[in-house]
C-alpha cells in the first residue's frame, strides 16, 4: 500500500462509528447505549495510541499476559482507559485478570465462577461479567451450553460474580443474525441488561439485534497477521 491520504477522508474510527450510528438509527435504538470495544490484541502500543489520540479509550484484550505486558504504561498516560478481557481465561489467571481488566466478557464454566469469585473477593474488587454462550453448540469452541446457563448463573450469584450480561461468538461462515437473535432471547429471560455480540464482520446485524457491546479488532486495526 502506498503513503498517499486524504486527509479528509474518515479514520476507521470514524468509518465504524458512523456504521454503528447508522445500524442504531436503522434499528430505532440510541447510539449512546452501544459500546465500542476496539479489540487490540496483537497490535503495538505504537498501532493502539492514535485511537488514544482520537480520545477513544475502551478496548479489549483476549489473553491476559499480553494484556499485562502493554497496558499499565497505556494508562499510566491515559488514567480513564477502561480494558475488557474478551478471551478464554484460564482459572489460575483469575486474580492477575481481576487486578488488570475492568470488564470479563468470558465466564464458561464452574471452575471460572469460582476462581473469580475468590479473587474478587481476596482484591475487594467487583469486576462486572458477562456469561459466555456457546451459542451454535460448537464442540471445539469455549462457552457454556445454552442448558447449562441456568445453573452456571446460579453459581455466579452464590460465588459473588455479578453477571450484567451475555457474549457469544456465533459459528464462523454461517449468517449470524439468528444467533445473535437467540442470544438476546436468553439475555431477556434471565433479565440481564447487557449484550457483548458483533465484531468486525458482522457488528451491524448485532447492533440491530441488540447488541450493547460490539467487539471490533480488525475493521480499526487492519487484518491481522
Ligand atoms: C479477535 C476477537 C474479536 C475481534 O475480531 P475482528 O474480526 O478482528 O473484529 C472479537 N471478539 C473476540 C472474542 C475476539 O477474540
Amino acid at each position: 500500500m502506498d503513503d498517499i491520504q486524504d486527509e479528509n477522508a474518515p479514520t476507521s474510527l470514524e468509518t465504524v462509528e458512523r456504521a454503528m450510528d447508522k445500524a442504531a438509527a436503522l434499528a430505532g435504538r440510541e447510539n449512546e447505549n452501544i459500546s465500542l470495544i476496539a479489540i487490540s490484541k496483537t497490535r503495538m502500543a505504537e498501532e493502539i495510541l492514535p485511537l488514544l489520540g482520537e480520545g477513544h479509550r475502551l478496548f479489549g484484550e483476549n489473553r491476559v499476559q499480553e494484556a499485562a505486558e502493554k497496558w499499565p504504561e497505556l494508562r499510566a498516560e491515559y488514567s480513564d482507559i477502561e480494558l475488557h478481557m474478551v478471551g478464554q481465561l484460564q482459572s489460575n489467571k483469575a486474580d492477575e485478570a481481576i487486578a488488570l481488566f475492568d470488564v470479563i466478557h468470558s465466564v464458561d464454566r464452574p471452575s471460572l465462577v469460582k476462581a473469580l469469585g475468590k479473587a474478587m473477593q481476596k482484591a475487594n474488587r467487583s469486576v462486572p461479567c458477562f456469561i459466555q454462550i456457546n451459542i451454535g453448540e460448537e464442540e471445539q469452541k469455549g462457552g457454556c451450553g445454552i442448558a447449562d446457563l441456568p445453573g452456571l448463573l446460579t453459581l455466579c450469584e452464590k460465588h459473588g460474580v455479578p453477571v450484567q450480561g451475555l457474549m457469544c461468538v456465533p459459528p464462523l461462515d454461517l449468517e449470524p443474525s439468528p444467533y445473535f437473535a437467540l442470544l438476546a432471547q436468553k439475555a431477556k429471560v434471565h433479565g440481564l441488561p447487557l449484550l457483548s455480540m458483533g465484531m468486525s464482520a458482522d457488528f451491524e446485524a448485532a447492533v440491530k439485534i441488540g447488541a450493547t457491546h460490539i467487539r471490533v479488532g480488525s475493521a480499526l486495526f487492519g487484518a491481522r497477521n
